[in-house]
């Protein structure tokens, strides 16, 4: 926290969309007086020492803040480039992705009572990358799983359902078939719970849940889930379909030495600079920034003014089937702001 009584917070733009969507977000944090400080960083990559890499003066900015907001970034092409987003994970330890899915009145979907909170390991399991092929033709690919890791995302997932107001956590498995892995994922969990009592816990296993989930996801509006690497990215994204997807999804990267938070999408060119985009996925991301540094009241006033305006359906972009431009959606926000 500054000595001005705000809180420093650390803003990536990124690229294509991501300007206007930041934009949009600055405007609206200033219209509902939100006590953030911007420090933009550019993380275009520079040359240092013959590799291109993440400017130094970004890493020391998140590190300093410990919170970021970070728009999209376009993957470079052509090799030598750092991958930004594994640079950003090893650098703070980003060990939990955190995605919620709500329904979005007024974006109408098959299901209008989607609200799920899934909470994926992020650093190790099926995307530890220790792969070798033993003799031609034959791969091995390595599942680590660590209890170390395990515990950590179970404790931050039963923290996270303990302060959102959820009654229950669920680990999602194949225990029945990854018997030592997932067993010891399964174990993690099971001991973090005794130090929860009165938060439920139950054990579920994953192709069990996509089944439930599409057949009917309100189940699912009580708790949080929690699970190893590889199963919480496709399970994620399953989630994100059942609500309509990358205008209104937002994530979080929760770490041990910081923790960024950014929309789902990416930097979309084909519409980049045109003033279409719709900044309510970076806006919501933002919102489990806000809600992350428990500024509760801020986020709440926000989310009403940003979630009504879509319902009303008279000021949305076109990705929902409206006509508006970013600009017009944002003004339309911010007079609720004004309002309220
Ligand atoms: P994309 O998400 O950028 O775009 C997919 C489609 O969705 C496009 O038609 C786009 O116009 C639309 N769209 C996405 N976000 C929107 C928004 N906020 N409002 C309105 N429409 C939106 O996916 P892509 O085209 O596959 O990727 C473009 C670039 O983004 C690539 O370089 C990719 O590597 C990068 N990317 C970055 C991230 C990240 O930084 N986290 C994530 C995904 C993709």
């Amino acid at each position: 926290k500054a000595s001005n009584g705000k809180y420093t917070v650390t803003l990536i733009p990124g690229d294509g969309i991501g300007p206007e969507i930041s934009q949009s977000i600055k405007d609206i944090y200033l219209a509902a007086n939100v006590p953030v400080q911007w420090e933009e960083v550019s993380v275009s990559p520079v040359l240092k020492g013959g590799k291109t890499v993440i400017p130094d003066s970004a890493i020391q900015s998140v590190k300093k803040n410990t919170v970021a907001l970070k728009g999209p970034l376009a993957t470079p092409i052509g090799k030598g480039h750092v991958s930004l987003n594994l640079t950003l994970r090893r650098t703070f330890n980003l060990f939990a992705n955190v995605r919620p899915c709500a329904s979005i009145k007024g974006y109408k979907t098959p299901y209008d009572d989607v609200n799920t909170v899934l909470i994926r390991e992020n650093t190790e399991g099926e995307y530890s990358g220790i792969e070798h092929e033993i003799v031609d033709g034959v791969v091995q690919s390595i599942k680590l799983i660590t209890w170390d890791a395990s515990e950590r995302v179970a404790r931050y997932a039963f923290d996270y359902a303990k302060t959102s107001g959820r009654k229950r956590v669920t680990a999602v498995h194949k225990a029945n078939i990854m018997k030592m892995s997932d067993g010891m994922f399964l174990s993690a969990c099971r001991q973090v719970a005794n130090e929860f009592p009165d938060i439920a816990y139950d054990e579920d296993l994953l192709d069990r849940v996509c089944l439930q989930i599409v057949q009917n996801p309100s189940p699912y509006a009580d708790r949080v889930m929690v699970m190893p690497n590889l199963y919480g990215d496709i399970l994620s994204d399953m989630c994100a379909g059942l609500i309509g997807g990358l205008g209104l999804t937002p994530s979080g990267n929760i770490g041990r030495d910081a923790s960024i938070f950014e929309a789902v999408h990416g930097s979309a060119p084909d519409i980049a600079g045109k003033g279409l985009a719709n900044p309510t996925a970076l806006l919501l991301s933002s919102l489990m920034m806000l809600r992350h540094m428990n500024l509760f009241d801020y986020a709440a006033k926000i989310e009403n003014a940003a979630l009504t305006t879509i319902a009303e359906g008279r000021a949305i972009t076109g990705d929902l089937g409206g006509k508006a431009s970013t600009k017009e959606y944002t003004d339309a926000i911010i007079q609720k702001l004004r309002k309220a």
